[in-house]
Order: C-alpha cells, then structure tokens, then sequence
C-alpha cells in the first residue's frame, strides 16, 4: 500500500531518557511503516541543549511559529543532581517554559478515557479538559512578614508621578503576613483568545470561573475581558458551533464539574489550574493518560504528553532489564499533531491515519492487553501485562488491520 504524504512538516521535538526511546518506537513501530513522514527535527535532548547553549529550544520554537504545528517528546528540566549527571555548563530553564513564552500559548490537558479504567467519580463519562493560565498571581508574587505595630498600604506610582496609595492591614494588635500580586491584561487577554479558539478546535463548551465577588477589581478584570473579548470577537463563531460560554463562581464551578458529566473545557485562573489539574488528573485515573497541547493565540499548536521522561524507568532499561512503560500519552500526542498538520494543510488521509492510531491504541488496551500502571487500575476480568514494546507492536497489528479494512 503506498504511504500517506504530507504537504507541510511537522516540527518534531525530540527529548530525553524514557520517553526518547518510546519516541523512536513509535515513530518506527507506527508511523513509518504507513506515512512518508515529513518533519523538521530540533532535538531538546539536555545534552544537545547543553551543546547549543539551549539555542536548539528557542529555534524549535520559532520553527512552530512558521509552520503551526509541533510535537514535542518529554524533557529534563535540570536541578542540581542533573548539573552533575550532565556535567551542564548552566542550570537551563525548563524547555516548556521557554517554548510557552515564545508561543504566548496556554496549556489545555485532557484525559484519554479508555473501558476499564473507570473514573473515580462515577457521573464522568466523557473528558474535562482544563486550560491553566499560566502568568502571574501568587507564582509572581511579594511577601513579607509584618511585625505587630506598622501599617502596610499598596501604592502605585503612576506614569505622571502621583502616588496612589491604599491600606492593606493596620498591625496593631498582632504580627502577620502580607503578600502583593499582579496580572495583565494583555496576558489575560491571550489566555482568553486561546480559550475560546480551542473551544471552537474541539467543539466543546468553555466554562470559567473566578472569584469575583470578592476580588471585586482583581478577579472582576479577569471575568470582564473573557466577556468583552467573547462579545465582540467569539459570540457569532459560537453561536454557528452551537457551542457556548458559561461563566460562574469558582466554588459553583467545582460543585458542577462534579455533578457533570464531562465533555467541557474549563479554564482556570492559574492557581486554580494548578490545583484542578492535578485533582481531574487523579480522578480520571492516571497521569500516564494525560495529553496536553499548548494553543498560542494565533492558532500555532504544540502536542506532547503530560506527563515527564519517566527516570526510575530509564534507569532499568539502561540496565537491561525489562520496562513496562505507557507510551498511550506520547502516542496521542504524536495522532494530535498528525491530524492538525491534515486539518490545515487539507489532507484527510492523514486525519484518518490519526484516528485510526487512536482506535488502534484504545482496543488494544480494551482488548487486556497493557502495560503496568493500568494493569494496577483496569477493572477488566482478563487483562495481561505486557513491556514497552510489546504494547507499540500490538497496538500496530490493529492498526495495520484498521488502514486493511478502512
Ligand atoms: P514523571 O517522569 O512523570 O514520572 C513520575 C512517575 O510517574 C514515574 O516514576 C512513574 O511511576 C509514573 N509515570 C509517569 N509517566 C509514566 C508512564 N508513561 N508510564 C508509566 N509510569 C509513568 O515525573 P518525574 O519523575 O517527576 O520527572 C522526571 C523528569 O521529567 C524530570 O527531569 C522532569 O524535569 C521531567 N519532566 C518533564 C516534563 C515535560 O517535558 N513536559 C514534565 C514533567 C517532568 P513509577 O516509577 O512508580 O512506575
Ligand atoms: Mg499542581
């Protein structure tokens, strides 16, 4: 059978330990054996980052501006151990951090839900996708600790000179705490484009909550851009997709996520996205089943798994022994990227190759057959578990039969 083209190529991402090796096996297990792969590949190794004085990440960032869409394998993000271990000429920044200020982009993550590994709240039936913004707040904050006796204020001086100034707390009776944070609208107004894009990308309805009856200027500006930018620029586009906009409280929020049944995107302020994503995670069964997708304002997408390279894993396959490692994660992200490459350069053979990867991963899965940290969940009475490789190439024998009957 002759191969699936591809008219543009994909900026293909490569990274570290565990997950670099999965990275090949899909690509080789896969993807080769059905597409003429076109990519444009920028390795993030930590050791080609070292060697390029981590030129490699910023250029791979501008290669997605150019063509739209990258897929991007997990990476080191070095503390002192990793100096060590790589023998780095500095502590480089985490690569995500850098390709997300480059992009302007917010980070949506869904779950892959699969039969067997049941939600732990029973009414989920479908994902709930959660997109954090990722500026400011108390991750861009200033403490003190404040000694009984002073008085604290905010004051801000403005662009002709005035002072404007305001009590925060009159420490008359006792020591305490203070802490002053900020936010932008500009930033805020990204994340508030990226969120209505991807709602329009999925189909799916934007939900976002803040608390703005009490932060009546602070959390207030957040909800009044969503909606101003929703009104004038979203409201029409919508309204075609017959999808829609809901804003609420935070804690009304929550109280819905649970009763709901998913099949949503909630955007979240970024302390809330902090917290929300691990417990969505939790709930829904397993980090290793967790995609992600950074979405710049413009419409550039970057696809990779949420999850990291997978070390302790690492380590015993540098030692010969056996892993059993979950690439679905990695695998997704690699259908993601393929059928967004399809949907902008108008090429449906390579949307279909993406959804028949997807099928072919979850019926094998369905099928007993998985690695290690879902035989630990799966409910399913006849399950075997499988290594590293094994999975990829089961999951190709339904894949080659998927492409035979299509
Ligand atoms: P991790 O790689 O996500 O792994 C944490 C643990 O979760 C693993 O030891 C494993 O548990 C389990 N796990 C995660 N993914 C799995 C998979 N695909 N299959 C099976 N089990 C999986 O996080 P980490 O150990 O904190 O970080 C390792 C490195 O990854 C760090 O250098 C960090 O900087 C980097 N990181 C990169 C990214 C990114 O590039 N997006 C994100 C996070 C972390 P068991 O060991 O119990 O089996
Ligand atoms: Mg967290």
């Amino acid at each position: 059978m002759a191969k699936i083209q591809m008219k543009t190529p994909l900026v293909e991402m490569d990274g570290d330990e565990m997950t670099r090796i999965i990275w090949k096996m899909i690509k080789d297990i896969l993807i080769l054996p059905h597409v003429d792969l076109k990519t444009e590949y920028y390795d993030l190794s930590l050791v080609h980052r070292n060697e390029t004085d981590d030129k490699v990440t910023v250029e791979s960032a501008e290669a997605t501006k150019k063509y739209g869409v990258a897929v991007k394998c997990a990476t080191i993000t070095p503390n002192a151990a990793r100096m060590t271990e790589y023998d780095l000429k500095e502590m480089w920044k985490s690569p995500n951090g850098t390709i997300r200020a480059i992009l302007d982009g917010t980070v949506f993550r869904a779950p892959i839900l699969v039969k067997g590994i049941t939600p732990y709240i029973p009414t989920w039936k479908k994902p709930i996708c959660i997109a954090r913004h990722a500026y400011g707040d108390v991750y861009k904050n200033t403490e003190m600790i404040v000694e009984q006796g002073s008085k604290a204020e905010l004051c801000v001086t403005k662009p002709d000179g005035t002072v404007e100034t305001s009590l925060i707390h009159d420490f008359a009776k006792s020591d305490g705490i203070i802490q002053g944070m900020h936010n932008l609208d500009s930033s805020i107004s990204s994340f508030a484009r990226a969120c209505f894009n991807y709602a329009l990308d999925r189909k799916q309805d934007l939900w976002f909550a803040t608390k703005d009856t009490i932060s009546k200027k602070y959390d207030h500006r957040f909800k009044d851009i969503f909606q101003q930018i929703f009104d004038s620029e979203y409201k029409e586009k919508f309204a075609e997709a017959g999808i829609t906009y809901f804003y609420t409280l935070i804690d009304d929020a929550v109280a819905r996520v649970i009763r709901s049944e998913g099949g949503y995107i909630w955007a979240c302020k970024n302390y809330d996205g902090d917290v929300m994503s691990d417990m969505i995670a939790t709930a829904f069964g397993s980090l290793a089943m967790m995609t992600s997708v950074l979405v710049s304002p413009d419409g550039v997408y970057e696809y990779e798994a949420a999850h990291g390279t997978v070390q302790r894993h690492y380590y015993k396959h540098l030692k010969g022994e056996e892993t059993s490692t979950n690439s679905v994660a990695t695998l997704f992200a690699w259908s993601g990227a393929l059928r967004k490459r399809g949907e902008l350069d108008g090429t449906p053979d390579l949307c279909a190759f993406a959804d028949a990867l997807e099928k072919a991963t979850l019926a094998t899965i369905e099928d007993g057959v998985m690695t290690g940290d879902l035989y630990a969940l799966s409910t399913l009475e006849n399950k075997t578990k499988v290594n590293t490789e094994t999975f990829l190439r089961e999951v190709g024998v339904r894949l080659s039969k998927i492409i035979r009957n299509a």
